[in-house]
């Protein structure tokens, strides 16, 4: 039990979860986690967890027993479980009005348009024939629950859309020509006092998110600008608290359309940890338990995260040692998870004023860290 006045509810047990423990440590928080086993990687490092499901409203409400605010580490609990929460006193941030537009990709464009915000061209797909009209190549995604390039085909022929319709891939966008993707985070009290990280490049491998630059190199001041106030319209307008990370791709011909968002931090943060003043989890708990936010200036030139991937190291421990021998610039974070091919199990952060030798060294720790 809790005997802080500063005390919280986080549902799900990954990483985030992990990362936001870090940070509870040092403000205090208790934090009471539910959690999908016994043995998952929040699990590990917060005392008071419990094996649960958080689409079980009884689970939920033993989570959020005893702290007034509920916060997520996925998108995924029912919106009507949150409603039932709120109806019994309880506080979801975000709350279920703002998340359902994180859970569902149509619902998300459909908002996006609302609030004329510049996205890929997008339409809701019935057949094969809807999918020739709406023009070849493009893109079919799943509405729900996909992640790392998970529930997203390329599509070039009417072979490929039937295949992407029959696994329920049924939202269509345009085949965007980008070049590259970038990432903007706010960080918003429910009072709406809210702050912007830089604006940060990801380069992803096979649809998974590889390594971030923040800042973004050579990104024109006016689409940072324009990214940052993108971020900022969106968390206003769907009253946002704690962390929101909008990903955008900026196009060959310099704009800027929206590919999705999260609210809950976010890869494309963790540089944050190492990299600037306040990190993207302080100011999540920060701005769900309505404290003021940190200042979120990097405290480094260039920061670059490189995502360990599961690779030929099996167990990654093993290879701290060597890692930092090599490269002892390298921030390591570990998830404590078990090592498949291709899974998030880790990511390290360099920093320093000069962005290729920062990179290399980033690259050289984290091969090292990954693949022996
Ligand atoms: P997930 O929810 O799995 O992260 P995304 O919608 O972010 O799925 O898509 C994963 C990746 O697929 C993106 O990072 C991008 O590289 C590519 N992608 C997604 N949508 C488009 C699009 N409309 N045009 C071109 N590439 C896209």
């Amino acid at each position: 039990m809790s005997s802080s006045p500063l005390s919280l509810a986080v549902i799900g047990g990954g990483q985030l979860a992990r990362m936001m423990q870090q940070a509870a440590i040092g403000l205090g928080v208790h934090i009471r986690l539910l959690a999908e086993g016994p043995d998952v990687s929040a699990a590990q490092v917060i005392p008071d967890h419990f094996v649960g499901d958080y689409t079980d409203i009884d689970d939920l409400r033993r989570a959020a027993e005893g702290s007034g605010v509920v916060t997520f580490d996925h998108e995924h609990v029912p919106p009507e479980h949150l409603r039932t929460l709120e109806s019994e006193g309880h506080v979801p941030r975000p709350g279920p009005g703002a998340l359902i537009h994180a859970q569902d990709k149509i619902t998300m464009r459909t908002k996006l348009r609302e609030l004329g915000v510049p996205s890929p061209r997008w339409s809701v797909m019935a057949s094969v024939e809807d999918v020739v009209a709406f023009g070849l190549p493009c893109v079919l995604k799943t509405p729900r629950g996909g992640y790392d390039g998970k529930g997203v085909w390329l599509v070039r022929c009417e072979a490929d859309a039937a295949e992407a319709l029959a696994a329920e891939a049924v939202l269509a966008e345009e085949l965007v020509d980008f070049r590259r993707e970038i990432s903007a985070q706010v960080a918003r009290r429910p009072s709406g006092e809210s702050v912007a990280y830089v604006v940060v490049e990801s380069r992803q491998e096979n649809g998974v998110c590889k390594e971030v630059i923040a800042p973004a190199p050579d990104l024109a001041e006016d689409l940072s600008a324009q990214a940052q106030q993108i971020a900022f319209d969106v968390a206003e307008a769907l009253d946002v608290t704690g962390m929101l990370a909008v990903e955008l791709f900026e196009t060959s011909d310099g704009r800027l359309l929206v590919n999705e968002f999260a609210m809950r931090p976010h890869n494309t943060g963790h540089w944050t940890i190492d990299g600037a003043e306040t990190s993207q989890f302080e100011n999540h708990l920060r701005g769900v338990l309505d404290l003021p936010l940190g200042p979120s200036t990097p405290s480094a030139r260039w920061s670059v995260m490189y995502n360990v991937l599961g690779g030929a190291v099996e167990e990654l421990e093993a290879q701290v040692r060597t890692v930092l021998e090599a490269v002892p610039e390298a921030h390591i974070h570990l998830y404590g998870k078990a090592v498949k091919p291709g899974r998030k199990v880790g990511h390290l952060t360099v920093t320093g004023d000069d962005l290729e030798g920062v990179l290399a060294q980033a690259r050289r720790a984290g091969s090292l860290l990954q693949d022996g």
